[in-house]
C-alpha cells in the first residue's frame, strides 16, 4: 500500500525530464510535533531560498503544510533536504509539473498556531486515532457500496465545480461548519455505514477523520493524498475515473481539470462554465465564475455596480475606497446577491 508514498529514482528522472527547465509544483503536508516552529521557519527558509523554491509555507507545532514550486534541476537537492529531516523522510509529496511557472512568485515561510484553521480543540479527542487510508483503487470500490455514505469535506465553491459521484457535497463556508453539519446528517448511521471522506489534497481529511471516529463513527475510511493523488493514480493505473469535473486548488491556476465534463455553471448567465475569477474591482474581489463573454461584457466584473467602479481612474478607486475600512481585504467566496445563477 505504501507504493505510491514515495517516488522511486527512475519516476523522479522521468518526471524532471518531462518539465526541463521547468518548476515542479509540489504541495505535502504532515502532523508532527514541531518544538521550536521559529528555529525549524528560518531553517527551511534559508535552504529552500537557495534551491530558489517559491511558494507559501505554513509551519505550526502541530505540523507543516506546504505548497510550493521548485525549478526541476533542484528537485534531488530539496528532495534531500527532506529526507534530511527526521519526520519528513519520505513524505508523500503531491507533484505537478507546472507549464506556466507562475503558480508562486515569492517564498513563503510563516509560523501559525496551526497548520489548517479547522477551528477544533485538539485537547478534546485524539489526532493520531485517524480513519483508515485507501487508494484510488481501494475508493473506487468502497464508493460502490451500497453501506456507504460518501461525503466531500471541502467548501461550497470547490464541490461546486468537481466532485466524485454521488457525493454529499454540504453547502459550507468552512471547514469547521461542515464537521458539525455532516455529524449532524449522518448521527443514525455511526454504526451501520461506512464513512468515505475526501478533500483537495487529504490534509482535512486528516483531522476530519479523527474528529468522527471520536464522535462514534465506527468505519471512517479517507482517500489517501485527496483528489490531487486520486487523479495521479487513477492515470498510472488506468482505473476508472469517478470523479467529475474540476479539482479547485489554492494557487492562480483555481482548479485542475480532472474529468472533461463541466458540472456548474456560470453566475451570470446560467451556461455551462467552471472557471472561478475575482471580480476586478479591488474593492470587491469576489470570487465567482464567470463564463469568457460574460467576462467580455461585465468588464470581469461581478455586477454593474462593480463595473462602473472599475471603469473609474485607479486613483478614483482608491478615493473611493479610503475609509472603508478592509472590506477589500475580505476575500469573498462565491457568495453574493449579485450573482444570479449561484445556487
Ligand atoms: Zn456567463
Ligand atoms: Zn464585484
Amino acid at each position: 500500500m505504501q507504493l505510491y508514498n514515495t517516488l522511486s529514482a527512475k519516476e523522479r528522472a522521468a518526471l524532471i525530464e518531462a518539465a526541463g527547465k521547468e518548476r515542479l509544483t509540489i504541495s505535502f503536508y504532515k502532523y508532527a510535533h514541531i518544538g521550536n516552529t521559529s528555529i525549524f521557519r528560518n531553517h527551511l527558509f534559508i535552504r529552500w531560498n537557495e534551491l530558489d523554491v517559491l511558494g507559501r509555507i505554513y509551519v505550526a507545532k502541530e505540523g507543516i503544510n506546504a505548497q510550493l514550486s521548485v525549478p526541476a534541476e533542484n528537485f534531488d537537492g530539496f528532495k534531500q533536504h527532506l529526507d534530511s529531516i527526521s519526520f519528513l523522510e519520505n513524505v508523500r509529496l503531491n507533484i505537478a509539473i507546472e507549464h506556466d511557472n507562475k503558480s508562486f512568485l515569492k517564498l513563503k515561510v510563516k509560523v501559525r498556531h496551526k497548520i489548517v484553521a479547522d477551528g477544533l480543540n485538539d485537547a478534546t479527542f485524539d489526532v493520531t486515532d485517524k480513519g483508515i487510508h485507501v487508494g484510488a483503487e481501494q475508493f473506487n470500490e468502497l464508493i460502490e457500496d451500497p453501506d456507504t455514505v460518501l461525503v466531500d469535506m471541502r467548501n461550497h465553491y470547490e464541490s461546486e465545480i468537481g466532485h466524485f459521484k454521488n457525493a454529499i457535497t454540504p453547502d459550507v463556508d468552512t471547514f469547521r461548519d461542515s464537521l458539525d453539519i455532516i455529524e449532524e446528517d449522518l448521527s443514525e448511521h455511526k454504526k451501520d455505514k461506512k464513512l468515505v471522506m475526501y478533500c483537495t489534497g487529504g490534509i482535512r481529511c486528516e483531522k476530519a477523520s479523527a474528529y468522527y471516529k471520536h464522535k462514534g463513527f465506527k468505519q471512517v475510511y479517507q482517500l489517501e493524498g485527496g483528489i490531487i493523488e486520486y487523479a495521479r493514480q487513477v492515470e498510472e493505473q488506468a482505473l476508472e475515473n469517478k470523479f467529475l469535473g474540476k479539482n479547485f486548488v489554492f494557487d492562480h491556476r483555481r482548479g485542475e481539470r480532472i474529468s472533461d465534463v463541466v458540472i456548474s455553471h456560470c453566475h451570470q448567465c446560467g451556461k455551462p462554465c467552471d472557471t472561478h475569477v475575482n471580480c476586478a474591482n479591488e474593492a470587491c474581489h469576489l470570487l465567482f465564475l464567470q463564463c469568457a463573454a460574460c467576462a467580455a461584457e461585465m468588464d470581469n466584473c461581478c455586477s454593474d455596480d462593480c463595473k462602473t467602479v472599475h471603469a473609474l481612474p485607479y486613483e478614483e478607486q482608491k478615493a473611493l475606497r479610503k475609509g472603508k475600512g478592509a472590506s477589500n481585504k475580505i476575500f469573498k467566496k462565491g457568495r453574493s446577491p449579485v450573482l444570479k445563477f449561484k445556487k
